[in-house]
């Protein structure tokens, strides 16, 4: 029980809550509750007049000479170490760089290549597609290779003495449930495989400690809880043991050991700096750092804390308030280990959350029956989450939901 009766109930912990400054430092339009931040951050207010700043001053002003001027070229590891302190890295193991899917690619190649002669790759039924999507590529019919996908109880005993890599998304995209990521980590050790985490619904979002855990590699997104921006670069960590004793295929020349040197054979960088490529996009960099910033100024005990108490008064609320229209919870009851998301399943689940976006309640829908709410603690309020529940309640009370407009299918959901 959370002990939120009423509105002015949730109204009193806003007042007193110590992130609630952070709300203004982002751009949200009127009337909008925003529970997809999971998705898609929103933009942080700082964030326009940095991008005019690197484009007018740093680029349009002084052209090349940027990438020495204006630390361009080791930007991805700086920003890198930033995002190492939210997700319990030492500086020099986490670099910013392509896409998560990508990302994923160079990841469980090098895994692959440092376990010769091992021939699984085990992942969980029900992982993002991409995550599965990337294995099966490299686990195709002629590679001798192979990904074996277990329910989760199964993951534990599938990791055998053939497994390379095992890859896991710490926190699951649709119902939230987390893995423990120390045991699991242990596990895999255990049986002498590498351990490759997916940090997308994790980072921003719960206190992760990769290296408490001694995960091996992990991979991560920008877009999310850490408000980079649409299609804002990723994430890579590989401790720091690994450094010099792994090869990605993507071998470009910026993750080179010398790039200026235009040699012609490749020779990898040193540490997390061979898991570049190409030429960095400094721009999305630029957006991508107003977020951590903002990130990194909160304290991630006091969001896990409120994201904690958010998500219980939702829950707490749509089973008092909505229990009669068939919303069911999907995700895990103890929010231990849940993520800072909440998901319900309804049979007409699509519908029903276009219905709610209409009325500026902004979650998503997740096939094929979720409706799937995000919590950030750093824009996100009490009073918010209470009246996001009336509004849900209304719609599902009033069957608005049944207008025939709301079936029609966008490209994203
Ligand atoms: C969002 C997400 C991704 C995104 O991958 P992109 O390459 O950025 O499209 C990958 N994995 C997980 C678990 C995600 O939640």
């Amino acid at each position: 029980m959370t002990g939120i009766a009423t509105r002015a109930d949730a109204e009193r912990l806003d007042a007193g809550d110590p992130l609630g400054r952070f709300k203004d430092a982002f751009d949200l339009p009127d009337g909008v509750i925003y529970l997809d931040g999971n998705s898609l951050g929103p933009l942080p207010k700082a964030t326009p007049a940095r991008l005019e700043e690197v484009a007018r001053r740093e680029w349009g002003g002084d052209l090349i000479k940027s990438w020495d001027k204006h630390g361009w070229m080791d930007y991805a590891n700086r920003l890198g170490d930033k995002i190492a302190g939210l997700i319990g890295a030492g500086d020099g193991e986490v670099v910013v760089a392509d896409s998560t899917s990508v990302n994923l690619y160079k990841v469980l190649s090098a895994a692959l290549r440092m376990r010769p002669g091992r021939t699984k790759i085990v992942s969980e039924i029900g992982n993002f597609p991409t995550d599965l999507y990337i294995a099966q590529g490299l686990t195709g019919a002629d590679s001798g290779r192979e990904l074996l996908m277990a329910e989760k109880a199964g993951i534990v005993p599938a990791i055998d003495g053939d497994t390379a890599v095992v890859s896991l998304t710490q926190v699951d995209y649709r119902t939230g449930e987390m893995h423990d990521m120390a045991a699991m980590t242990e596990a895999a050790h255990a049986a002498g495989a590498i351990m490759v985490w997916d940090l997308s619904h994790s980072a921003g979002a719960v206190p992760v400690g990769l290296n408490a855990a001694n995960a091996d590699m992990a991979v991560g997104c920008g877009y999310k809880y850490l408000n980079g921006g649409p299609g804002a670069p990723a994430f890579l960590f590989v401790a720091e043991r690994h450094q010099n004793s792994f090869e990605q295929p993507l071998s470009g020349w910026i993750g080179h050991a010398r790039p200026f040197d235009f040699l012609p054979d490749y020779e990898p960088a040193d540490g997390v700096s061979r898991y570049l490529c190409g030429t960095p996009g400094i721009i999305a960099m630029a957006a991508l750092e107003v977020g951590v910033d903002l990130m990194a100024e909160a304290d991630m005990s006091a969001i896990r804390r409120k994201s904690i108490r958010l998500s219980e008064l939702f829950i707490e609320r749509v089973e008092a308030t909505c229990g009669e229209y068939g919303l069911e919870l999907i995700s895990p009851r103890s929010p231990e280990i849940r993520g800072s998301q909440a998901g319900f399943t309804h049979s007409n689940g699509y519908p029903v959350m276009q219905a709610l976006i209409e009325r500026g309640v902004i979650g998503d829908f997740r096939a094929p029956d979720i409706l799937r709410f995000g919590f950030t603690p750093l824009y996100l309020g009490f009073a918010d989450v209470w009246d996001a529940v009336e509004i849900l309640r209304d719609v599902l009370a009033s069957g608005v939901w049944t207008g025939e407009k709301y079936s029609r299918r966008g490209m994203v959901t």
